[in-house]
């Protein structure tokens, strides 16, 4: 099938890459000429593991291209994809203004009865209100698809080829069934829903999966309280089939892309229908008390941390990506910097992109030795595999004082307690003292 994709970005890369992979002719289409330039020369604009060789395979082969011109990406494109972000606007409703622009876009070089696809992830009713805007410009005549994605950063390729279901909601079997037949190669099961039904699906997923995440961090907060061990509680809690093992990890709460604005969305829906959803409010505020979690224990440690040179490990919002949107690690070099701290940090690939949203008030350190030497402690934030493996004995070593509070959980406690000197302070479980 030929298949064209509106934006290159976490989600529309990875769907263009993965449709191509399983035989389809796509071209995908960005307005960031940048972008576009690099993924040209097959360099990938976002770091996502099996993300470039993909790329560079699918486009040697043909398969695979990219343009900014609308005309050229969809005059010929019997499926139309839309990847554009629908970020959170000021009343914590989703920005439709990428998605209203790409429908302008689309509808102008649209090949008659093409299906336009939305994988964005956009409020109920938005399809209904994407599609008056292409019916307002063009008389040439399509049909419409929801598709919500549910792919996770950091796991993009594998979460697209093996996806646990594809949602395809549409009000048009023939339009719903073509949609199917473009998945049919990656072999995930298809739940067929209306419209309304798919757009929903999407943000019920996120705002249960940040519910979960802040359930077991408020119960974390409650182990430390009582002097019960989380990792034991969420053990027992996730071996129960219907609870599940998944999003029982506690730690300095979520962030990222999709779960804070969409729950703030989905509020935001419940809002203009009248229905109170507290519950997604305690969500939210757990979540940004929960973020300021590691700052509290160090505060309470030191009494005072004017003057205090912590190496923070980790800015991405977790591991595997380089993606800074509403990682914890923003809220934690605000705070430490407006007590007076010093912060030097250590990301495997996010500092670059880290510098454009925390800016210089913070140091940026190019290793992990860098970072620590003569720290007064250790902030472990996002839990990259390279810091699970940190080698403790050196730790001690080059730090002014071997004190780590872990927002993650990551490091292994038996290697602690072989430290001797070591002060511990993980989530939700006794400290090491
Ligand atoms: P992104 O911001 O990384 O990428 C969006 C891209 O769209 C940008 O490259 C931008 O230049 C391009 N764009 C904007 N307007 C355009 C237009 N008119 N024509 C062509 N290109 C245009 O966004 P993302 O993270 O890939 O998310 C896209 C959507 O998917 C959002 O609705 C998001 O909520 C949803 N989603 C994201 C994830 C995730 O993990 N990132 C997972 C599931 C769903």
């Amino acid at each position: 099938m030929r298949i064209a994709v509106l934006g290159t970005g976490y989600v529309g890369l990875s769907t263009g890459v993965c449709l191509s992979e399983v035989g389809h002719h796509v071209i995908c289409i960005d307005v960031d000429q940048q972008k576009i330039n690099r993924l040209r020369q097959g360099i990938s604009p976002i770091y996502e593991p099996g993300l470039e060789s993909l790329l560079l395979k699918n486009t040697a082969a043909g398969k695979l291209h990219f343009t900014t011109s609308h005309q050229e990406g969809l005059e010929k494109a019997e499926i139309i994809i839309i990847a554009v972000g629908t970020p959170q606007s000021n009343d914590g409703a989703a920005d439709l203004s990428y998605l209203v622009q790409a429908a302008k876009d689309v509808s102008a070089h649209l090949k008659p009865d093409a299906i336009v696809v939305i994988k964005s992830t956009v409020p109920v009713g938005t399809n209904d209100y994407v599609r008056s805007i292409i019916a307002n410009h063009t008389k040439k005549p399509f049909k419409m698809v929801s598709n919500p994605e549910f792919l996770r950063q950091g796991s993009a390729i594998k979460d697209t080829m093996k996806a646990d279901r594809i949602i395809i909601g549409s009000e048009d079997n023939e339009a719903a069934l073509k949609i199917q037949e473009m998945y049919r190669p990656l072999n995930v099961p298809v739940l067929m829903t209306n419209v309304k039904s798919a757009e929903m699906i999407k943000y019920a997923s996120n705002a249960f999966l940040a519910t979960k995440i802040s359930f077991i961090n408020e119960i974390a907060n409650l182990c430390e309280a009582v002097g019960a061990n989380i990792i034991d509680v969420a053990n027992g809690m996730g071996k129960d089939k219907r609870i599940g093992e998944a999003f029982l990890q506690a730690g300095i709460g979520y962030g990222g892309s999709c779960f804070p604005k969409d729950v703030k969305a989905l509020l935001h829906t419940a809002g203009q229908y009248g229905v109170d959803f507290s519950l997604l409010k305690e969500t939210i505020s757990i979540n940004e008390s929960q973020r300021q979690l590691l700052v509290k224990k160090a505060l309470e440690r030191f009494q005072q941390l004017k003057g205090k040179k912590f190496a923070m490990l980790g800015l991405s919002f977790k591991p595997d990506t380089d993606d800074m949107r509403e990682a914890p690690s923003i809220v934690i070099s605000r705070l430490l910097h407006q007590a007076g701290a010093e912060v030097i940090a250590y990301d495997p690939v996010a500092t670059e992109n880290a510098k454009k949203v925390i800016g210089n008030t913070i140091q940026y350190a190019e290793s992990v030795e860098e970072a620590i030497k003569n720290a007064d402690a250790l902030l472990l934030v996002t839990e990259w595999e390279e810091f699970k493996k940190l080698d403790l004995a050196e730790v001690t070593k080059q730090m002014k004082q071997p004190i780590i509070f872990d927002g993650r959980n990551s490091l292994a406690e038996d290697k602690i307690r072989a430290c001797s000197k070591i002060e511990y302070y993980p989530v939700g479980k006794p400290s090491i003292v």
